[in-house]
């Protein structure tokens, strides 16, 4: 095994030993068996010191993409035999492409442990009996996650989706205490209680806590207050992961709802700007793209590769918990930024500020037709149901945004019902240019 026990309490020296000898084992396993890396690389060596990765180029989801497309299934990431795996999940591919994703047998060992941290930092115990509701086919939020809440040593309910009636009298007759499902899931059930079971509050079922991961929206302290209120529960969220690296490795504690890093022993993570890919500090204070390196993982091995996930470093002394890892929030996709006279915008900040006219939907468009450099953020915006655009109103949006972006706006209105709805994730940060 090449974990640590209780490594997310150690502190950083005493886990350098530690990380120094799992990569002297990973770079000779990844150089030798992963045909992708070796033509990435071009036959260099990696370096033998963690600090010197950024000498080693980045890797990227569109690259394992074509490498699965041209070594179907699995890739020529792959560095393990076949015979090696004894995990297979697919991700949905809701881009197009559904990835593979092979686990050996300590590669799902360590994952299971790491996620049990994220699960434990969250407040779930052996005393415990948790549900897990989330879909069970093929990706690894089901199978892997309900692991991940078993390594807990909490007794773990495998439930999945659907069937809400009969989850609601599962919870009741077996004494459940605590529900792990996506932050839009309680309300599903509180309308099928309110129909289904008169008399009934979800407050009555009695759960104290809720592990939310996988959607944003769980940073909202009206999210927040909501939960508490309505089921007498402890919103907490549980679940960071990235998908193609490591199916959970980040949560909040009880102080702090802030992610904490809980795998320094098995990922080795570092801080990219994500225009230039030039390397940044991992300190307080800095934002920019997650890049990822195994330092424990022997089916699909990845050496820097980019989560396309921009966080925020809040904090690297150890928390009050008494966790040691940095601490940071997900602010954004780098897909989704778009730098205006130097400044950072996500689709997420200037949905803030159009929440904040009632004269408008709150769905809106940033439509770039042309490569930047931008001076300006061309923003589309819906109006509300039943509303006509007033006088001044385009002012006021793109005023909003000035004093709370710091970016100029260009601002235009288009009636409700202009964009489609649709299904799952909205892009909303159109590039049109070729
Ligand atoms: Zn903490």
């Amino acid at each position: 095994m090449s974990l640590i026990e209780r490594a997310e309490f150690t502190s950083a020296e005493s886990l350098r030993a530690h990380q120094d000898a799992a990569w002297a084992a990973q770079r000779d396993h990844v150089a030798r068996r992963s045909a992708f890396y070796s033509d990435l690389w071009q036959g260099a060596d990696p370096p033998a010191d963690l600090r010197d990765l950024p000498r080693l180029p980045l890797s990227d989801k569109a690259q394992l993409r074509r490498s699965q497309a041209d070594h179907p299934p699995l890739g020529n990431y792959m560095a393990a035999p076949r015979r090696d795996a004894v995990r297979l999940h697919r991700t949905s591919g809701t881009t197009g492409q559904a990835m593979n994703l092979a686990l050996s047998v300590r590669d799902c060992a360590v994952t299971e442990a790491v996620g049990g941290r994220c699960q434990s930092a969250a407040g779930l115990t052996p005393d415990d009996t948790v549900v897990h509701c989330l879909n069970y086919q093929m990706w690894m939020g089901g199978l892997t996650d309900h692991m991940t809440l078993q390594a807990t040593g909490a007794m773990v309910v495998p439930f999945g989706v659907g069937a809400t009636e009969r989850l609601v009298r599962t919870i009741q007759e077996v004494g459940i205490t605590a529900i792990s499902c996506t932050p839009s899931y309680p309300a599903v059930l509180e309308r099928v209680i309110a129909e289904k079971f008169p008399g009934l509050s979800p407050h009555d079922l009695g759960l104290r806590l809720g592990l939310f991961g996988g959607e944003a929206g769980l940073d909202d302290p009206a999210f927040r207050a909501r939960i508490r209120g309505m089921w007498g529960m402890e919103p907490r969220n549980a679940n960071y992961g990235v998908s193609d690296v490591f199916c959970n490795f980040a949560a909040q504690c009880e102080h702090d709802t802030r992610l904490h890093f809980m795998a320094a022993d098995v990922l080795w993570p570092e801080l990219i700007a994500p225009e230039t890919g030039a390397p940044l500090p991992l300190e307080a204070g800095q934002t920019g793209e997650l890049v990822l390196t195994h330092l424990v993982r022997d089916c699909q091995p990845l050496v820097r590769f980019r989560s396309g996930d921009i966080i925020a470093v809040d904090a690297t002394e150890p928390c009050t918990c008494g966790r040691t890892g940095f601490r940071f929030r997900v602010v954004g996709r780098s897909d989704d930024m778009v730098v205006v006279r130097g400044l950072n915008l996500f689709p997420s900040m200037v949905a803030a500020v159009l929440n904040e006219f009632g004269a408008l939907s709150g769905d809106y468009r940033i439509t770039l037709d042309r490569p930047p450099p931008y001076d300006a953020l061309p923003v589309t915006a819906e109006l509300a149901r039943g509303q006509d655009a007033t006088d001044g109103l385009v002012e006021a949006v793109a005023a909003g945004i000035k004093a709370k972006l710091g970016a100029t706006a260009r601002v235009s209105l288009v009636p409700h019902g202009t964009f489609p709805v649709t299904e799952g994730k909205t892009k909303r940060v159109q590039r049109t240019y070729q």
